[in-house]
């Protein structure tokens, strides 16, 4: 009962997310809405200290190792705060984002090793998505996309078109690699469509 939505930069996660939402109101069930990094008070700040830090954390550098630890601190807490507890009470947890971002930003774009992070997976987390929806789409197709949006991160700026290419090319390996797990839906597509889209798949994936 627990579905993940991945993705880069533009891929339109937030209209997907809506859609998926009233899809599984409509088969009448409880659905609990998240994102990470964040979703709880706790990681919600830690999401604030790596995605808009203040003038003074922001005058000394993130470094990868750092961001990978904070992005698992705030998902170990998510997890037993949010994720469990509604699970178990038969909802259905919806997660703009899981670890398969830590896979991608961390590791692909970060360049850290995957092993490192599976580790943590395996010790803080324990938890997999039944289902994740990749949203993929052309580095420059989303980068234009999400220019034009006032929420883009502050610190998405110095990030190169180099670095979203490795982070797509991760999720679409680790979407290859499970194929029970991941539905790929092209991004490319205009949004209601890709909305239509993550819909059906997650009918689909209702059906099983
Ligand atoms: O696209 P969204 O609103 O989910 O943006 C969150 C941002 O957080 C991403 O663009 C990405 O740069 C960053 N992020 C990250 N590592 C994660 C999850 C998100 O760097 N594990
Ligand atoms: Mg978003």
């Amino acid at each position: 009962r627990f579905v993940s939505l991945e993705g880069g930069e533009g891929a339109g996660k937030t209209t997907a997310i809506n859609a998926i939402r009233e899809c599984l109101r409509r088969h009448g069930h409880e659905v609990v809405l998240t994102r990470e990094p964040g979703g709880t008070p706790l990681a919600e700040r830690i999401r604030g200290l790596v995605l808009k830090p203040d003038a003074e954390i922001a005058a000394e550098p993130l470094s990868a190792e750092a961001e990978l630890l904070l992005v698992f601190a705030a998902r170990a807490q998510h997890v037993r705060q949010v994720i469990q507890p509604a699970l178990q009470r038969g909802a259905y947890v919806l997660s703009d984002r899981f670890t398969d971002s830590s896979y991608a930003y961390q590791g692909g774009g970060r360049g850290l090793d995957p092993q490192w992070i599976a580790d943590l997976e395996r010790r803080a987390v324990g938890l997999l998505p039944g289902l994740t929806l990749l949203l993929d789409v052309d580095v420059a197709v989303g980068r234009a996309r999400a220019n034009g949006r006032d929420l883009w991160p502050d610190r998405i700026e110095s990030e190169q078109d180099d670095f979203f290419q490795r982070v797509r090319e991760v999720f679409r390996s680790r979407a290859q690699q499970d194929p029970q797990r991941f539905a790929l839906v092209d991004a490319g597509q205009v949004q209601e469509r890709v909305a239509a889209d993550v819909v059906a798949r997650v009918e689909r994936w209702l059906q099983q």
